[in-house]
C-alpha cells in the first residue's frame, strides 16, 4: 500500500514555524496593548497637567479679592464635609454635618431618612468611605455670592438594611457588598466679600464670625455669641448643592446668575427644602406639615393625596424663569427632576414644576440657612407648631420666605 513515508525533520521544523508563529502574534499584542498604556499615561499626564494649571489660575483669581486663600486648607474643609455628610447618613442623624451643609442639603438628607425609617422601615449603612480625588473645577461669582465647583470621586461599601437589623447582620451584609465610585460636583458658597482666616473656621470647632469656641454637633446652628447663622455662607464656605457629574452643566446656570439679582443657587436650595417637606407631608397625608411655606391660595386648592414612596431621589433642581405676579411680587419657576415608586411600584423618572411667590419687601433673606428658628437657629419642627421645640420662641404663621403657589406634577 502507498504511503507518506513520514519524515521527523518535517514535523520539527512545523513545530518550530508554529512557535515562531506564536511568538510574533504575542509580540504584536503585548507591544500594541503596551503602546495603549503608554499613550494612556501620557493622556492622564497631560489632564493632570491642565487640571494643575486650571486650579492655579482658579486660585490666582481668588486671591486678589482673599490674599489669605490657601487651596489647601480649602481641600481640607471640602474633603472633612464630604466624611462628615457620609458619617452622618450612615449614623441617620444629620446633625453633626448641619454647620457645613445648607440648609436644602441638610434637610433633603434628613426627611429622606426620615421616610426610609418610617415609610420604608430600612436605614442605610455606609463603610470604608473614602475621597480617591477632588478637583477645583470653576470658580464663578454670581449677585452676592463667591462658589467654587469640585468634581469629587469618592468610595464606599453600602448596605441598606431593616431599622431592626443589629450589629451581626449589618456585618454580614456588608461582607458581600462590593464598593462602588461614585463622581459628584460639590458647589461651595460663601458671601463674596469675605475674607479666609483659617483660625476662624469650623475645622477648629470656632465661630467663623466672631471667633468664639462653638459646639459643632448642636442642633442650632447658630451661634449663641454673635448671632451668625453657621450655614448661611455668610461668614464661610457652605455645601449648597450636589450634581450627579453626567448632569453638570455651568453654562445655563451662569446666564439665569447674570440676568437676575436673585441668587438661583439660594432659590434652589430653598424649593429642595420645600420638596421634601412635600414628599413628605404626602407620604404621611398630612397638609398641616406645608402650612408655614405655601401660600393660603395653594393650601386651599391643593387637594393632598396619601401617597408611599418608594426610593425618592431627587437628581436636579433648575431655575428656569423669574417673573412678577399681577400684585407685584416676585414670582420663580422651578423644574425639579426626580424619581420614585409609587404606591409598591417600580422607582420611575418624574418632573414636577413648581411655582415659587415672594414679597421682596419683607423677604428675611436667610441666604443658605434657610428655614430655621428666628430666634435660636434650630431646625422647624416638621409638624405646625407655633412655638419652637428648642428655645420655645414664637414661629411665624407663614415664612417671610418663597411660598410654593403652584405645583404641576
Ligand atoms: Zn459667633
Ligand atoms: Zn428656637
Amino acid at each position: 500500500m502507498y504511503s507518506i513515508k513520514k519524515d521527523p525533520w518535517t514535523a520539527v521544523i512545523y513545530l518550530i514555524l508554529l512557535l515562531l508563529g506564536i511568538w510574533i502574534i504575542y509580540r504584536v499584542v503585548t507591544g500594541s496593548k503596551r503602546r495603549a498604556a503608554e499613550k494612556e499615561k501620557q493622556m492622564e499626564q497631560t489632564r493632570q497637567n491642565a487640571q494643575k494649571a486650571n486650579e492655579t489660575f482658579t486660585v490666582q483669581r481668588i486671591l486678589p479679592n482673599d490674599p489669605s486663600f490657601s487651596l489647601e486648607h480649602f481641600l481640607n474643609v471640602v474633603n472633612h464635609t464630604a466624611t462628615i455628610i457620609q458619617d452622618a447618613w450612615s449614623s441617620g442623624d444629620m446633625n453633626k454635618a448641619r454647620n457645613f451643609i445648607s440648609s436644602g442639603v441638610y434637610n433633603r438628607f434628613r426627611i429622606q431618612l426620615k421616610m426610609m425609617m418610617e415609610q420604608e422601615k430600612v436605614k442605610n449603612i455606609v463603610r470604608d468611605y473614602q475621597v480617591l480625588s477632588i478637583q477645583l473645577i470653576h470658580e464663578e461669582i454670581t449677585g452676592d455670592y463667591y462658589a467654587l465647583h469640585l468634581k469629587i470621586t469618592d468610595k464606599a461599601r453600602d448596605v441598606t438594611v431593616s431599622v431592626e437589623a443589629g450589629e451581626n447582620e449589618i456585618a454580614t451584609a456588608l461582607k458581600s457588598a462590593t464598593p462602588s465610585e461614585f463622581t459628584q460636583v460639590y458647589s461651595f458658597l460663601r458671601k463674596k466679600n469675605i475674607q479666609t482666616d483659617p483660625a476662624k473656621s469650623f475645622l477648629n470647632n470656632v465661630c467663623p464670625s466672631c471667633g468664639a469656641a462653638i459646639d459643632n454637633q448642636s442642633d442650632k446652628a447658630k451661634c449663641p455669641y454673635c448671632g451668625n447663622v453657621f450655614n448661611s455662607g455668610d461668614h464661610d464656605w457652605v455645601l449648597a448643592e450636589i450634581t450627579q457629574w453626567s448632569e453638570w452643566d455651568i453654562s445655563r446656570r451662569k446666564k439665569i446668575a447674570e440676568d437676575n439679582a436673585i441668587h438661583p443657587q439660594v432659590l434652589e436650595d430653598r424649593v429642595s427644602y420645600l420638596f421634601w417637606q412635600y414628599l413628605y407631608a404626602r407620604s404621611v397625608g398630612r397638609k398641616d406639615i406645608l402650612q408655614r411655606h405655601c401660600t393660603q391660595e395653594f393650601l386651599q386648592r391643593y387637594d393632598l393625596k396619601k401617597t408611599f414612596y418608594t426610593e425618592p431621589v431627587i437628581g436636579s433642581v433648575d431655575l428656569s424663569s423669574i417673573t412678577k405676579t399681577a400684585d407685584g411680587l416676585s414670582q420663580a419657576n422651578l423644574v425639579i427632576k426626580w424619581s420614585a415608586g409609587i404606591d409598591k411600584n417600580e422607582p420611575q423618572n418624574r418632573t414636577t414644576r413648581i411655582g415659587l411667590i415672594c414679597d421682596m419687601t419683607t423677604y428675611g433673606n436667610p441666604g443658605f440657612g434657610g428655614a430655621a428658628c428666628p430666634s435660636c437657629g434650630a431646625p422647624l419642627p416638621d409638624d405646625y407648631k407655633n412655638n419652637c421645640e428648642f428655645c420655645g420662641a414664637g414661629l411665624p404663621a407663614t415664612s417671610q420666605d418663597w411660598l410654593i403657589h403652584q405645583m404641576e406634577e
